[in-house]
């Protein structure tokens, strides 16, 4: 058994890989959900596609209504090895059975030392690593930080233009866009600062050097290495846009925080885990972060986050200062060990790799034919396509949610990002077949086509 064929999650009903659409979008039996959800849920939590989703597996989404709906988000990377994967169903039936919560800082269990053991294995680099289990990319981002000021004694931080961490309060201060993320929400946590990224398509084509070296300009400027603690940057940054920085970008950051004793952390919440073509997107870049944070695709959907590391920076805490009730939940951390194992065994880097051998070519295909499409970048199954005025070369945000709207009412699951708002990003699961991600895309084309 493949990824690819991972259909039918154990003893459920099998789930046909197909797109139909038996009513409207949204259907009345969602509607009936939703109508509700906006009676019960906080208008803070809003939704991109209008479904109440009833099954999910290989490439589809099922809701209330029988529409079945092809998956080109994975529920934002997340469900990178297929929703209900049935060596994960297997491997949660069987903790959940044996036992749900025992509080790792209560008393420990194996799973979270597994995890923990396969994380320093598989993240870039053949140095001494520990690793330290949380419940959401956030909460890894903000113990990121924790470790790196324990670490060095100091407490400035820098995030990047464009920057995506999560929407807690440290985590909105290193976040770049306002809206929706930050706006009303303040006063952010102090002593972050914001250097400018390697934007190709948008830098003027600075290349990698010239790019860092603005940033370091800034940093040292403005901040000083000697009051620096960490940079923490998304390789390929995901909410951002999918922007890929020039080769030597982050090389070069790197080179300076080693040189100045600043903590680099690579933030790969949504790179890492083979979405990408490579387990994680630094070793693409031949970067060797000295943190590493990871959540998303980690543990096939159930919720577990990790901040992976140079063990003399990860041990630099005192007993007690890391960790939380769940983190390291004995449930998530059976689903990621066999999350983990379906990645090695069946090779999900290069099924990454395929994907995006499809949708590359084919997307520049369309970039070629029609100039609102600005840019196409990414790696592996994590590729998106920028929407401009073609005369002016301005982010056109509403075609690109025009083109998302349709996709979604023909029976595709698309997201989109970008600081901006004019950025389709393409993350399918990696269970998808090939048929229907071209089935997929074709829908796409048309709605441009239409838009
Ligand atoms: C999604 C994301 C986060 C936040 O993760 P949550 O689990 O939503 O808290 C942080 N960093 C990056 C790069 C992300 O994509």
């Amino acid at each position: 058994m493949t990824i690819a064929d991972t259909t039918t999650p154990v003893g459920g009903p099998t789930l046909p890989q197909e797109r139909r659409l038996v009513t409207a979008i949204p259907g009345p039996r969602s509607q009936e959900v939703l109508d509700r959800k906006s009676a019960a849920v906080s208008a803070g939590v809003s939704h991109s596609v209008p479904i109440a989703t009833v099954a999910a597996g290989g490439g589809v989404i099922v809701d209330a209504d029988g529409n079945s709906l092809i998956d080109l988000g994975a529920g934002i990377a997340v469900t990178t090895v297929g929703n209900a994967h049935p060596k994960v169903v297997a491997a949660v039936q069987q903790q959940v059975a044996q036992f749900t919560h025992t509080c790792f800082m209560v008393s420990p269990y194996e799973q979270y030392v597994d995890v923990a053991e396969a994380l320093n294995r598989l993240t870039p680099g053949d140095h001494a690593k520990k690793s330290a289990l949380f419940n959401s990319g956030a909460e890894a981002v903000e113990n990121a930080i924790k470790i790196a000021r324990k670490f060095t004694g100091k407490t400035a931080v820098v995030a990047f233009d464009h920057a995506y961490h999560g929407r807690t309060n440290l985590t909105m201060a290193l976040t770049a866009k306002n809206m929706p993320y930050k706006d009303g929400f303040g006063p952010f946590a102090s002593d972050v600062y914001r250097a400018p990224l390697s934007y190709p398509y948008r830098d003027g084509g600075l290349s990698g050097a010239e790019a860092a070296k603005n940033a370091i300009t800034m940093i040292e400027k403005q901040v000083g290495a000697a009051n620096l603690a960490a940079i923490i940057i998304e390789p390929i940054q995901g909410e951002g846009g999918f922007i890929v920085p020039a080769d030597g970008f982050l090389n070069a950051l790197v080179e300076w925080c080693r040189a100045n004793d600043v903590v680099f952390i690579a933030d790969e919440v949504q790179t890492g885990f083979a979405r990408t073509g490579t387990m994680f997107v630094s070793e693409q870049f031949g970067i060797v972060p000295d943190l590493i944070t990871t959540a998303k695709g980690i543990a096939g959907g159930m919720p577990l986050a990790a901040v992976t590391g140079r063990a003399e920076i990860m041990d630099a805490t005192h007993g007690g200062g890391l960790g939380g009730t769940y983190g390291g939940n004995p449930v998530a951390c059976a689903a990621a060990i066999a999350t983990i194992e379906v990645f090695e065994s069946e090779d999900a880097p290069a099924r990454a790799r395929a994907i995006g051998d499809i949708l590359l070519p084919r997307l520049r295909e369309m970039q070629a034919a029609d100039p609102r499409i600005g840019d196409v970048r990414g790696r592996g199954a994590m590729v998106a396509a920028e929407f401009v005025d073609p005369a002016t070369g301005e982010p056109d945000a509403a075609l690109t949610a025009a083109v998302a709207k349709k996709c979604i009412a023909e029976g595709v699951v698309v997201l989109t990002c970008g600081t901006f708002g004019n950025v389709i990003r393409f993350l399918p699961p990696l269970s998808i077949s090939d048929e229907l991600l071209r089935e997929g895309l074709d829908v796409v084309a048309d709605a441009l086509a239409n838009s």
